[in-house]
């Protein structure tokens, strides 16, 4: 469906919970942190109700997300009768990688049609104290390397101070693998707001020092804002996400939903639609698609990362999915 701006909305990205096995410093905090209690959280049946809705509105792929997707049990069957929905062209993950491994396969047959992999740096050191865990970014790179020409595979690192000398590391493996690297700028929601963050202007320069014929490629690789360089010597792409210096509103494409079923327009507000009254107070799909069509049709113009006064979301970004 297209918004009251004209932007067609085709894009939804489903929280299946906010908990998760690390404590990303951009993310979510260390400590006090309440998980949502489990009846609160929207049952795979009611989220499927809500993605069918989504559908007939003309909403045809969907991103798996958290918190950590993976920790929820079942997954792979949620993912199965989500790609099995009449109008489910693609159903895509993000993860952080860690429980990949073991459930790759039932992932794969059950639909997955591509993943996106969170991983900021290569140095297990670097990794625990930005995961703020005993994980290892080694364990993520296996994950990465098992999915790489199994299906499209996308690495996502938050641009940090602390990390910025991975920005070479980790674009070698888009030479190494058929992968693409994607650098995002932090954005100034849940605990990424306080964190020190790097804009990605240098980046570019950066990258063409290694490899000189860095240049744009038109072709669309994906439902997101991320602009794709490509070079002689690259198997995947390097992308970049320009979250806050480059506002890309005016093509966005999404929406989200909460693991608690609150349909959120746009990131930066806290404003949208409670799903879950209308789900368990028996409301029927028209009921339920009239105020989803009116939630998404009041999508805001734009973000407001610049006038971080303006922000009007205070969740953290474990309890939006990013
Ligand atoms: N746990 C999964 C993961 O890490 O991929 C899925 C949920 S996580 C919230 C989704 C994405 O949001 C991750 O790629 C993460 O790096 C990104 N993210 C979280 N907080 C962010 C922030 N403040 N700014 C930019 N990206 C952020
Ligand atoms: Fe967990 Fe993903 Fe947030 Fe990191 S970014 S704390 S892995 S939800």
């Amino acid at each position: 469906m297209r918004d009251a701006l004209g932007r067609e909305i085709n894009y939804m990205r489903l929280s299946i919970t906010d908990r998760c096995n690390l404590r990303c410093c951009y993310c979510m905090p260390t400590e006090g942190v309440t998980p949502i209690v489990h009846d609160d959280i929207l049952r795979y049946e009611e989220l499927l109700r809500i993605a069918q809705a989504a559908a007939a509105l003309g909403i045809d792929r969907f991103k798996v997300t958290g918190g950590e997707p993976l920790v929820r049990r079942g997954v792979a069957d949620f993912i199965r009768a989500l790609k099995a929905l009449h109008g489910v062209r693609q159903v895509t993950l993000t993860t952080n990688g860690l429980l990949l491994p073991s459930m790759l396969d039932a992932l794969l047959a059950a639909g997955m049609d591509a993943v996106n992999i969170s991983l900021d740096t290569l140095d297990n050191a670097q990794y625990q104290a930005v995961t703020r865990s005993a994980h290892t970014a080694d364990e993520v790179l296996h994950a990465v390397r098992l999915c790489a020409g199994r299906l499209p595979t996308k690495i996502n690192a938050v641009l940090l101070p602390e990390t910025a000398s991975q920005l070479i590391p980790l674009s070698h493996l888009a030479q190494e693998l058929p992968v693409d690297v994607r650098f995002i700028e932090q954005m100034p929601i849940g605990t990424g707001k306080t964190a020190s963050a790097e804009a990605a202007t240098s980046v570019l320069g950066r990258l063409r020092a290694v490899w000189p014929d860095l240049a744009p490629v038109e072709e669309r690789r994906g439902n997101g804002p991320a602009r794709y360089f490509a070079a002689g010597q690259l198997k995947g792409r390097i992308g970049l996400i320009q979250a806050v210096s480059h506002a890309f509103c005016t093509d966005c494409n999404r929406v989200r939903l909460t693991s608690t079923g609150f349909l959120k327009p746009c990131l930066c507000y806290d404003e949208g639609t409670d799903l879950k009254p209308l789900l368990r107070g028996g409301a029927d799909d028209a009921a339920l698609a009239a105020a989803m069509k009116q939630a998404i049709s009041q999508k805001p113009a734009a973000h407001c990362f610049a006038q971080r006064q303006n922000i009007t979301e205070h969740k953290s970004m474990n309890q939006i999915g990013g």
